[in-house]
């Protein structure tokens, strides 16, 4: 798990570089750095076995000049209002830079999910929204799915929701497809990365059919960008789960991977495969190193082992500002997480466009969509990267930075 500080300061570092490369007033740095609204919650809940268990629940809402308030609910046991506030911020860049019309906000419980049952999650679940119903809303604020958070659990917030206000799908994004979920959203983000690596091998010039890939994590993002690479001719040699690594130096079996997990919840011991520690796995030679787990993956205590031309930040804030600053160096391009990982909130706004129309879209237009607004922001961030002779970070918070500044300017304040 990342130091906090570290993962704060990869935003703040880059939002202050922009601003002041914009030549923003110190009152418009301000307004972009801070969250318009924090709510924090305590919640409890009486367990399978009769005991009282109180969480923590946490709602920041950051910006909203572009739209309503927008980004994920993430169950984690290290959740803390720091971490919060610092992922809604990169919501409000993200959303800018794809140029959807919504804004920033991030949300989690401080519980490890995989110790609870379904049935205390649902009661969790329902409870949250039952504290903060009056905050969110189809034209509030628009949660989704984030790390330990999934379709089901979504699903459970519509329904806590609609019982109070009527049937409101749009509520929330990254639903089960009965419930009016969009095609195409889970493989969405993972989908993206694939997107985005693609993109900036054109530009580069470089083939993308026999690179290779490392990707670290196997959760929703890791496997379904594993699968899109592959499905581009990409590589990919190995993958890891919280637990272990797994190598194969002419690639991997992808399918074969997932029937094991699927059966023994574990990528130990499968047949054909060998298991290799996580520094290892970040060690290997490789064309695009994906870290598509936890924020603060890469620091500088383990930088120096990596050996990749690309780093491609699928998770939120991987890498550390030192580690960042030591990639640099040797040259190794940072394709940054407001751009790498966007393709999920893509999808949730069209999940929400389609609930708001009542019309649901076939996965063809979903793909469509999402490849010509992700090509694009692509474009954009790596042609200001070019012209400005700035990192595609920095080229990408800038333009995200003056979008949010356009909007602000445009409402009056
Ligand atoms: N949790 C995802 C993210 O960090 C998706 C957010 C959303 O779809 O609103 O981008």
């Amino acid at each position: 798990m990342p130091s906090k500080t570290n993962t704060l300061s990869t935003f703040t570092n880059a939002l202050s570089t922009a601003c002041e490369r914009l030549g923003y007033s110190d009152s418009i740095h301000k307004l972009l750095a801070l969250s318009a609204r924090e709510i924090k919650v305590e919640i409890p809940i009486v367990r399978d076995n009769g005991e009282l268990a109180v969480f923590s629940g946490y709602r920041v809402q950051h910006h909203n000049a572009r739209g309503p308030y927008k980004g994920g609910l993430r169950y984690h046991p290290k959740v803390d209002l720091e971490e919060v506030r610092d992922l809604a911020s990169l919501m409000t860049l993200k959303t800018a830079l794809m140029d959807i019309p919504l804004g920033g906000a991030k949300g989690g419980i401080d519980c490890d999910p995989h110790s609870l049952t379904s049935r205390e999650l649902e009661m969790l679940t329902r409870k949250f929204v039952k504290r903060m119903h009056r905050h969110i809303g189809p034209e509030m604020d628009i949660m989704a799915p984030d790390v330990g958070t999934d379709a089901s659990i979504m699903g459970w917030i519509h329904s806590e929701y609609s019982a109070i206000y009527g049937h409101s799908p749009a509520v929330v994004t990254g639903k089960p497809i009965n419930l009016g979920g969009s095609q195409g959203r889970e493989k969405a983000t993972g989908y993206g990365v694939a997107i985005v690596i693609d993109a900036v091998a054109r530009t580069r010039g470089g083939p993308l059919s026999g690179a290779t890939a490392v990707i670290q994590g196997f959760g929703n993002v890791g496997m379904h960008a594993a699968f899109c690479l592959r499905d581009l001719g990409v590589k990919v040699i190995a993958v890891s789960d919280s637990r272990t690594a797994v190598y194969g130096k002419d690639g991997l079996d992808l399918d074969g991977l997932v029937k094991h997990k699927q059966e023994r919840g574990t990528l130990e011991d499968v047949d054909g495969h060998r298991n290799i520690s996580h520094e290892e796995l970040l060690a290997l030679e490789c064309d695009y190193l994906i870290p598509a787990a936890l924020g603060g993956a890469i620091t500088r205590k383990n930088v120096d082992t990596l050996n990749c031309r690309h780093l491609v930040e699928a998770a939120n804030a991987p890498v550390t500002p030192d580690a960042e600053d030591a990639l640099l160096k040797r040259n190794v391009e940072i394709v940054p997480d407001i751009l790498a990982n966007a393709g999920g909130v893509i999808v949730s706004y069209f999940e929400w466009v389609q609930n708001l129309q009542r019309r649901a879209w076939p996965l063809f237009k979903v793909d469509r969509e999402l490849n010509r607004i992700l090509h694009g922001a692509a474009h954009d961030v790596m042609s200001r990267s070019h012209d400005e002779g700035i990192t595609l970070r920095a080229a990408a918070y800038e333009i995200a930075a003056m979008r949010v500044k356009d909007a602000l300017d445009a409402t009056g304040f």
